[in-house]
């Protein structure tokens, strides 16, 4: 990680941090990563997450995982296993074991007991449509319920009742009595237990009521000495809520709270409920469909963690939000595949060429650098009589500038010889088939005396190729803002037909066959390809494309 010095953008609260560490505020500071498993993590959590334990790291404190798990119905173990690997992917680990919000149910059932005791909440009967009409709304002030001023000892009989189970989902909740008419919506009267026969994966069957997110999460933050509470925007109107709670416990500590803007990308969805529903309604292949704003998405497309942290680094940490351009994240991910990615040559659409003056038989190991600036070795690729190139190499009718094969021209195979085209062969329907060519032998490494061969190409030896298949993958969404549609439409209206474009029989050069789950290469002239972590198999390699060369969606964003 960048130290403060030298970071790429500003981030307010490491001065905050800064300044509440030399002034003794603090002697270590806490912080806390708090998602709730009901889905999993997307980029925009990336930045929440590089923010919390990058603070904490930076710093010298600690950093807690601490699932927000009170909607047990929305929530899933599959989702908090996939939530621990992607942070640590990341390449951050948080403190201790994982925590839970339900660690502390009874504590906070116990805190609830303690407002009513005190005559700060009651059991409300009304339903919840009826607990709506009487919030009142932004403009016109809320009116007490009828249930308001039930005594103590009716409201402690009602809850211990809710508790063990009398009554359905719904018919009562436990809410604060603070202030009907205030201008905060989320003081009026805010709900502390709702009623909910269900399963938790973490309690199982031990409570059918289920504490707020409102009156867990600061609570929590309390209970485990979390020094800054770093939250989004929309929490802003919630922290006198969460004031009001610390104000009127006993709790051990007073986290403070402070927000930051969120993360917003164009060309990307980042809301869990339009994830979900394209893994659901089968838009993408899962959540980790190379395609999805995912982190786990994204690693499958081939992203690093760092080119991530990076891209988190670089658009900084403000109040004032916006819409940040993808091609900063694009950037990001294509410096590091540039200067870590070793090359090599893969070709997409295979056209046989056959070298005519090329013995038959005879087999040439030749050495290419694995990257052109780091040692990384070489990789041994035998030159033979029969190779691929791509069939985008040959144009019979070239257009002007073509520099690559045309009928009688030359071009050089990378790292190899220069040919000639002398034949194309074609099929009954007239598409070239096979090429038949000449090769120079006194130009392997050198230009043929008083000709410049501008054009080079990749190949790969025809025998010795491995086959494999390859999907270029692109932005799911073809427009910039992918939550406006037309009226009446959806975001589903906005989704890219051409995202996965998928390719069979391509064929890899040789060095490629022992290639691992998540190796990452720039193939030349291709793009920036890794093996897919889930389908490729050794002898039947699946690789997708993580980016282009360069900004092909020039100009449009
Ligand atoms: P939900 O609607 O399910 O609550 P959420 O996006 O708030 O969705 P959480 O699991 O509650 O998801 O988020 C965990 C943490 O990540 C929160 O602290 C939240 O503020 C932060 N976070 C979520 N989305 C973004 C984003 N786009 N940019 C920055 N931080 C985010
Ligand atoms: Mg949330």
């Amino acid at each position: 990680m960048s130290k403060p010095e030298n970071s790429a953008a500003s981030n307010f609260l490491r001065s905050i941090v800064q300044a509440d560490l030399e002034s003794g505020k603090h002697t270590q500071i806490v912080t806390r990563f708090p998602p709730e498993p009901n889905g999993y993590l997307h980029i925009g959590h990336a930045k929440s997450i590089c923010l919390n334990f990058g603070l904490a790291e930076e710093f010298g404190g600690r950093c807690n995982l601490r699932f927000d798990d009170t909607n047990p119905a929305k929530e899933d173990q599959e989702y908090i296993d996939a939530i621990k690997a992607d942070v640590t992917w990341l390449g951050f680990s948080w403190a201790g074991e994982e925590r839970y919000a339900s660690d502390y149910f009874e504590q906070l059932h116990a805190w609830a007991v303690m407002l009513i005791e005190a005559g700060k909440a009651y059991v409300d009967d009304l339903s919840p449509e009826q607990a709506r009409e009487y919030r009142g709304t932004l403009t016109e002030p809320g009116r007490n319920s009828p249930f308001r001023d039930r005594s103590v000892e009716e409201n402690l009989d009602l809850f211990a009742r809710m508790k063990a189970g009398e009554f359905p989902d719904g018919a009562r909740a436990l809410r604060a009595k603070i202030d009907m008419a205030s201008p905060n919506m989320n003081l009026r009267d805010p709900i502390l237990y709702r009623i909910r026969h269900a399963h938790h994966h973490q309690t199982g069957n031990a409570w059918c009521i289920y504490p707020s997110y409102d009156f867990t999460h600061g609570q929590s933050d309390a209970l485990e000495g979390i020094t800054h509470s770093i939250c989004t925007l929309e929490f802003e109107d919630h922290r006198p809520l969460y004031e009001w709670f610390l104000d009127n416990l006993p709790v051990p500590t007073k986290p403070r709270q402070y927000e930051f803007a969120r993360l917003n990308l164009n060309y990307t969805i980042t809301s869990k409920r339009k994830l979900k529903q394209l893994v659901d309604e089968k838009h993408v292949s899962g959540w980790d469909d190379p395609r999805m704003s995912t982190l786990s998405g994204y690693r499958r497309r081939g992203y690093t963690p760092s080119s991530i942290r990076t891209f988190c680094d670089m658009i900084g940490v403000n109040r004032a939000g916006g819409v940040v351009d993808i091609g900063m994240l694009e950037f990001a991910i294509r410096e590091d595949l540039d200067a870590n990615a070793a090359r090599a040559m893969c070709v997409l659409k295979p056209l046989k060429v056959t070298i005519t003056n090329y013995p038959e038989g005879q087999k040439e190991n030749l050495e290419l650098p694995r990257h052109p600036k780091q040692d990384m070795g070489v990789r041994v690729l035998p030159f033979a009589r029969e190779i691929y190139i791509d069939a985008s190499d040959f144009e019979e009718v070239p257009p002007a500038g073509y520099k690559r094969l045309v009928p009688g021209g030359e071009v050089r195979l990378r790292g190899s010889y220069v040919i000639r085209a002398d034949e194309a062969i074609k099929d009954a329907d007239g598409k070239v088939i096979e090429l038949r060519c000449s090769y120079d032998e006194s130009t392997l490494g050198k230009n043929p005396e008083g000709r410049k061969v501008k054009g080079v190409i990749h190949w790969v030896p025809a025998a010795d190729s491995v086959e494999c298949e390859v999907r270029l993958y692109d932005r799911l969404f073809r427009s910039p803002n992918p939550e406006k549609s037309e009226e009446g439409g959806s975001f589903l209206d906005n989704i890219n037909p051409e995202s996965l474009v998928t390719l069979t029989g391509c064929r890899a050069e040789p060095s490629l066959a022992q290639a691992q789950a998540e190796d990452r290469f720039q193939f030349e002239r291709e793009g920036y390809f890794c093996v897919d972590l889930k389908d490729s198999r050794p002898g039947a390699l699946v690789f997708n494309r993580t980016v282009t060369l360069r900004d092909s969606w020039g100009g449009q964003s």
